[in-house]
């Protein structure tokens, strides 16, 4: 080979190029595209012996290699458009279009059952004249503990609870109860305010969050007794579980309120009758409440001797579980569609 007239050579491999017959599908677009243009292709090949060719060969050799080159790529880019067109006509013909067949709907959002049963709450103490109020999700201790009666000592400042922030003095607030002084100290009394959002605790197991929600709720006026805590809550559990639903009181502690207690629903599960929910019991623990505590009123800029109120927090989380029978909470932060879909 070495010995043939590289001219000769190039002149034979144009006249066997321009006689190449068009291929008539990819199969054979393919083997002449391996055969000609292909690392060990026959124009590749002839490329590299170009460095063989006598200087005065080398333009007529250059020009035919050129014009080999672009015969090729032009019936290699032509079969490609008609092979492509070909198939596209095909599709088209076999093609059976049902316009019966019903279309792809696009995928409607709904609320999160969490900001739905929150929504649910806070319209239902709107309906009674409760204006809603947000405070800081960073807090400060005297708004956190403080300000609401907590002792130094009392547990809930301890630092397996509460979420410290390095570097200020904040903490993450570890309730919504801040909200009830920083709403005094705004408005001062009489006073009803309604007070969602997200408070932090370091916990985390089946019915614990580090992050969950409460619903603060309080009223500030004069004569407040805890009848009016207990006829508000009954109508709350009313319009929330419907008209069969009871509560009862039972005595607990919780230094911002006293008295204290903690309210508990009719099962709703089971019609109080005893189930594995209620254990048995006939009740379920919604929420804490009790009387405002004086030093808290005198803490926001209350009159104690004048005013009084009653106040009361509830967990969203809890209650969306006890709607909704859902005995995991994280199952409500891991936003898996096919969870939230059935809501
Ligand atoms: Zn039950």
């Amino acid at each position: 080979m070495a010995a043939e007239n590289p001219v000769e050579r190039l002149l034979s491999l144009k006249g066997e190029v321009s006689s190449l017959p068009f291929p008539a599908d990819e199969k054979e677009l393919d083997a002449l595209r391996v055969k000609y243009l292909g690392k060990k292709g026959a124009v590749s090949v002839v490329s590299q012996e170009m460095r063989h060719v006598p200087a005065a060969q080398k333009p007529e050799a250059g020009r035919l290699l050129q014009e080999i080159r672009t015969a090729v790529e032009g019936l290699v880019e032509r079969a490609e458009t008609e092979i492509k067109r070909n198939r596209v006509l095909r599709e088209i013909e076999n093609e059976f279009f049902d316009a019966t067949l019903p279309g792809t709907a696009p995928e409607f959002g709904s609320a999160h059952p969490i900001s739905a049963v929150m929504d649910e709450i806070v319209d239902i103490f709107s309906g009674m004249g409760f204006q809603v109020e947000e405070g800081p999700e960073t807090e400060s201790d005297l708004y956190n503990f403080e300000k609401l009666n907590f002792p130094p000592e009392h547990p809930a400042r301890d630092m397996q609870d509460t979420f410290r922030l390095t570097g200020v003095d904040k903490i993450l607030r570890t309730h919504t109860s801040p909200v009830q002084i920083r709403a005094m100290e705004k408005y001062g009394a009489p006073l009803a305010v309604i007070a969602p959002g997200k408070v932090y605790r370091c916990d985390a197991d089946v019915t614990h969050s580090p992050m969950f929600h409460q619903i603060e709720g309080f009223v500030i006026d004069k004569d407040i007794t805890m009848g009016d805590l207990k006829g508000t809550l009954q109508a709350f559990v009313r319009r929330f579980y419907g008209q069969d639903a009871k509560i009862r009181f039972r005595p607990s502690f919780f230094p911002f309120v006293e008295p204290g207690a903690e309210v508990d629903v009719s099962c709703v599960l089971c019609g109080a009758k005893g189930c594995r929910v209620c254990k048995n019991s006939g009740w379920l623990e919604i929420l804490g409440a009790g009387m405002v505590h004086p030093n808290v009123l005198s803490a926001a800029g209350v009159d104690p001797n004048a005013w009084g109120g009653f106040a009361f927090g509830l967990g969203i989380e809890r209650l969306a579980m006890l709607k909704y029978g859902v005995d995991d909470i994280r199952l409500f932060f891991e936003n898996d569609m096919r969870f939230l879909r059935q809501f």
